[in-house]
Order: structure tokens, then C-alpha cells, then sequence
């Protein structure tokens, strides 16, 4: 199967802003940031998308939130948002899960 974007940049064939990383996760700026901060949080497992995790994927999934929380504190940041878009219809575009951790601007609700 043909790496996604996200495996490229794991096994650092393409470069990207690393912001932590662990021996499960990786985290990086957004290449298109959609708020003045904007951090992808991404498991090194090949989890196409959430709803096809597996119940065994229930640790890797909670560190990822975990790291999102570690990241956010660490970053003094006031108010944040955690979006996972699953499918194309919700504008998933790497078919890798990732979680945004979005911050710095007021967000409205309902999302777009
Ligand atoms: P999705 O639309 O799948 O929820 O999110 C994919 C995200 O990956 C988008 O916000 C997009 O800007 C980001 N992205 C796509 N390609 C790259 C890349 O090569 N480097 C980085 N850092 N982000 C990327």
C-alpha cells in the first residue's frame, strides 16, 4: 500500500514542523494552518480514520487525546478545539487518522 502524507513525514521523507513525538504519536504544525494555532496529532499505527478503529486501538487513540491535552498545556493555550473529520463528506483529506488541535481565535458553533 502506498504511504500517505503522514507515513512520509514519520519516516521523515518529507519535512515537516515536528512539534512532540513519541515511539506512538507525532505531532506537527499544519502545513495549511486554519487558526494561529493549528497542530496535527498523529498516531505512527496506520489508522485509516476513526470509524475504522479497532477496539484494540483504544490505548493509541487515548494517548493521542492525551498528547493534544500535554500540548495544550504547555502552549498556555486558552481555549482550544479538537476536530477529527471522518470521510470525505466531513472534509477528511488524508486518509490517515489525525487529530487537529485547533486555537488563537474565537471558533464559532455549529462548525462549517
Ligand atoms: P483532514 O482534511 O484530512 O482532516 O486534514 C488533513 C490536514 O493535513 C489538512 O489540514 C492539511 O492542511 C494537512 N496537510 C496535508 N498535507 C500536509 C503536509 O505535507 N504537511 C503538513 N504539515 N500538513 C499537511
Amino acid at each position: 500500500m502506498e504511504k500517505t502524507i503522514f507515513e512520509k513525514i514519520i519516516d521523515r521523507e518529507i519535512p515537516a514542523d515536528i512539534v512532540f513525538e513519541d515511539d506512538q504519536c507525532i505531532a506537527i504544525n499544519d502545513i495549511s494552518p486554519q487558526a494561529p494555532t493549528h497542530i496535527l496529532i498523529i498516531p505512527k499505527k496506520r489508522i485509516p480514520r476513526i470509524s475504522e478503529s479497532e477496539n484494540s486501538d483504544a490505548g493509541i487513540i487515548g494517548h493521542l487525546m492525551l498528547v493534544a491535552r500535554d500540548i495544550a498545556k504547555n502552549k498556555n493555550l486558552n481555549g482550544f478545539r479538537l476536530v477529527i473529520n471522518n470521510g470525505r463528506q466531513a472534509g477528511e483529506t488524508v486518509p490517515h487518522l489525525h487529530i487537529h488541535l485547533l486555537s488563537g481565535r474565537p471558533m464559532a458553533w455549529p462548525p462549517g
